[in-house]
């Protein structure tokens, strides 16, 4: 039987008409418009699409946003004090550095995301942030992992007591989501380039995510049948084609509901962007009363 499709925009939707209402109960109640400031260093066309995407988002939901642009050949220091700029302005409640950064700038990558004040930190990548996570205090979590689980919880598939695998362990994604989905009490495991016998493994999955950046990765072979299988891979393997880690024509017929790339996860990243700049909004009025 083939598998119940979530079409990330359906979820997409939900997760943003709630921002949208609750900043507008913000700036009801304070009068602070929540804010977004988007650094960006260099002109990756990629990046470009994705900073656009986030400014056009923000201006439906009644978030106010900044692109701050640097050139390709920007310094650190330079990086980091526009960083600092940002941190100071009250306009702002969420920073975000587009990644990749350019090559010059790539070994400070820890340093420049560390820079940002972790109340402002809304891709949820600074240190304090994850280790709220991994104690269960979250506030700002990282976008990917965060919305692959809201979309669980829309799509009411139950999470508490399932068997949960994920593919991959990246700070980004595999690990964050990995925290998620063991305080909704699933039980985790988390598997890598190391892991021996990756498909019995995810065979026993009923919640399987993928998020290696490997087309094709997942086979029919690797899923249980009736398994939500969640693709969180962006795999470019023509200049105008996308897909993701699984072979979503031959899963879909095992799979009991699975996500499309194009059209799945990525959708949410972007929802999940603009509730974790209102919620930032939230904490930082309040901490201001
Ligand atoms: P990463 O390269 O940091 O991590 C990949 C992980 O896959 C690693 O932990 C590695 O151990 C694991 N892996 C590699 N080969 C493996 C194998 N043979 N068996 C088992 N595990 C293996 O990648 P990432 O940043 O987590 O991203 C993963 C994918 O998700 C990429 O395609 C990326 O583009 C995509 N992504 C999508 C979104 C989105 O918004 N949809 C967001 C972030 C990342």
């Amino acid at each position: 039987m083939a598998a119940r499709i979530l079409y990330g925009k359906d979820f997409a939707a939900k997760i943003k008409e709630d921002a949208r209402l609750e900043a507008e109960k913000i700036l009801k109640a304070t009068g602070v418009m929540p804010g977004l400031a988007v650094v960006i260093a260099g002109h990756d066309p990629a990046s470009e699409v994705y900073v656009r995407n986030k400014h056009k988002a923000c201006g439906e939901l009644g978030i106010f946003s900044l692109a701050v642009e640097l050139p390709e050949t920007a310094t650190k220091e330079e990086l980091l004090a526009r960083i600092d700029d940002l941190n100071r302005d009250d306009r702002i409640h969420g920073i975000l550095v587009q990644l990749p950064l350019p090559k010059g700038l790539a070994a400070a990558e820890s340093e420049i995301l560390n820079r940002i004040d972790p109340v402002k930190d809304v891709d949820g990548f600074h240190p304090v942030n994850v280790g709220r996570l991994s104690v269960g205090e979250a506030s700002l979590v990282p976008c990917t992992p965060a919305g692959c689980v809201r979309m669980l919880e829309l799509a009411e598939i139950p999470i508490d007591g399932a068997r949960a695998v994920i593919i991959g362990r990246s700070n980004i994604v595999g690990k964050p989501m990995m925290n998620l989905l063991l305080q909704r009490n699933a039980t985790v495991t988390v598997c890598h380039s190391h892991t021996k016998d990756l498909a019995a493994i995810t065979r026993e999955a009923d919640i399987l995510v993928a998020a290696v950046g490997k087309p094709g990765f997942v086979t029919a072979d690797m899923v249980k049948p009736g398994a939500t299988v969640i693709d969180v891979g962006i795999n470019r393997i023509a200049p105008k084609k996308l897909v993701g880690d699984v072979d979503f024509e031959a899963v879909s017929e095992v799979a009991g509901a699975i996500t499309p790339v194009p059209g799945g996860v990525g959708l949410l990243t972007i929802a999940m962007l603009m509730q974790n700049t209102v919620t930032a909004a939230r904490l930082q009025a309040g901490a201001k009363k």
